[in-house]
C-alpha cells in the first residue's frame, strides 16, 4: 500500500486515543512507580510517556505473553478431557507509542513462530494487533539499531508511524490497511501534512552485521566466547527483556482433577535449558550458552529465517546485572 502522510495535532492525538480506547484494548508505555518504563493495558492518556528511550521489557508480551494457557483439562479415573482455548476470543489490541526497534521485532518473531508449523496463538494475536509506532527523538549509548539495518525512524512493523514535530504536533505515516482503517474511522483528526521538521535522534553505527555473520562462520571454537562471558551469571534477563527472543517452556499444572498446560518465557542462558533427563548437558558451561545466543541471532537466523535475531534496542545490555554489552562484544567479535 502506498504511504499516506498526515498531520495530527497534539490535542487531536488525545482525542484519537480516547476514540480508539472505546472499542479496543490499548497497550501503551507508562512510567511506573519505580521510574521504570513499562507497558500497560488501557492506561490514562496523561500517564503515557512519549519521551522514553526504551521500556524495561519490550512490547512482545502483546503477541507472546509471558505465560499463556494452551489448553485446560479434566482427569477422571479412565480418561482426560481436553478443552481448547477459544482463539476467537483474543481481543483486538492497539500497541501505542512503541519505538521502531520494537515494531520491527514482530516480523522477526513471525519468522520464528511461523517458520515450519504456524503457531496459532502467536498468529492470532498478531492478526489482531494494530501498531501505532513512535519514531525516536532520543537515544543513548546502548542503542545500535543502525548497525542491524534499522533506524530511529524505521517504519517496519508499524501500521501508523508517528514522528514528533518541533512544535509538538505529529507527522503520521499511514502504512498499511490496518492503519488506513484508523484513518477512515477518525479522518477528522488528521490534517494535511505540514512542512515542520521532525525530531529524530541519531544512532551511530557500531559494527557491520554482515561482517559479524561472516565472522561467525569460523568462530565456533574461538577462545573469544570464554574470554567474553566469564562474568555472565546466567540470569536469563537478556532473553526476558529482548523483543525477539522466543524460547519458551511448557508445563502442566493440576489442582485435583483439573489442570492446565501453559507455556512461559524461557532463556538459553539458563544452565537447565538444555539439560537432558539423562543428566547430559550439551551446553555445559556459560560460555557455550552465550555463544548460542549470539550464534542464533547473527548466524543461524540469517541462514534459516532470512533475518537477524536482533533489532539493536540495547535492552539486554542496559538490563544485564554484570554489564555484558552485546554491541561492544559484536564490535570485538568483528575484529577477531
Ligand atoms: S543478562 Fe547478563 S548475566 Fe544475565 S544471562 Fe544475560 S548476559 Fe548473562
Ligand atoms: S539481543 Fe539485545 S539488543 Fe538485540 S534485540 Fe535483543 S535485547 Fe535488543
Amino acid at each position: 500500500m502506498e504511504t499516506t502522510r498526515k498531520l495530527i495535532r497534539k490535542q487531536s492525538l488525545e482525542k484519537l486515543y480516547k476514540l480508539l480506547s472505546e472499542t479496543r484494548k490499548i497497550y501503551a508505555p507508562v512510567i511506573a512507580a519505580d521510574k521504570q518504563v513499562e507497558y500497560k493495558y488501557n492506561p490514562a492518556f496523561s500517564d503515557i510517556t512519549f519521551d522514553h528511550i526504551r521500556s524495561t521489557l519490550s512490547a512482545k508480551n502483546v503477541v507472546f505473553p509471558k505465560v499463556e494457557n494452551l489448553f485446560t483439562f479434566t482427569n477422571s479415573k479412565t480418561e482426560s478431557t481436553i478443552n481448547d482455548i477459544d482463539l476467537n476470543k483474543i481481543p483486538e489490541v492497539i500497541l501505542w507509542g512503541a519505538h521502531p526497534c520494537d515494531n520491527a521485532a514482530f516480523d522477526i518473531l513471525r519468522s520464528i513462530f511461523c517458520w515450519d508449523i504456524t503457531d496459532e496463538f502467536f498468529s492470532k494475536r498478531l492478526e489482531k494487533l494494530v501498531v501505532i509506532g513512535l519514531s525516536c527523538h532520543q537515544s543513548d549509548d546502548y542503542c545500535f539499531c543502525t548497525s542491524v539495518g534499522l533506524a530511529p525512524e524505521s517504519s517496519k512493523g508499524s501500521d501508523i508511524l508517528l514522528s514528533r514535530l518541533q512544535n509538538g504536533d505529529y507527522h503520521a505515516q499511514i502504512l498499511t490497511e490496518k492503519g488506513n482503517s484508523i484513518l477512515n474511522m477518525a479522518g477528522e483528526l488528521f490534517e494535511p501534512v505540514s512542512a515542520e521538521k521532525e525530531l529524530i535522534t541519531e544512532v551511530k553505527g557500531k559494527f557491520s552485521h554482515e561482517q559479524v555473520t561472516e565472522k561467525l562462520k569460523t568462530a565456533f571454537e574461538n577462545p573469544f566466547w570464554v574470554e567474553n562471558s566469564l562474568r555472565c551469571i546466567g540470569c536469563g534477563a537478556c532473553a526476558y527483556v529482548c523483543p525477539t527472543c522466543a524460547c519458551f517452556d511448557i508445563q502442566d499444572e493440576t489442582k485435583g482433577k483439573n489442570g492446565k498446560r501453559y507455556r512461559s518465557w524461557d532463556s538459553c542462558g539458563f544452565g537447565l535449558f538444555t539439560l537432558h533427563t539423562s543428566g547430559h548437558n550439551p551446553r555445559e558451561v556459560q560460555s557455550q550458552r552465550w555463544r548460542q545466543r549470539i550464534m542464533h541471532k547473527f548466524s543461524y537466523m540469517p541462514e534459516r529465517n532470512e533475518s537477524l535475531g536482533c533489532v539493536g534496542c540495547g535492552r539486554c545490555s542496559s538490563g544485564c546485572p554484570v554489564d555484558m554489552n552485546i554491541a561492544e562484544q559484536l564490535e570485538a567479535l568483528q575484529k577477531i
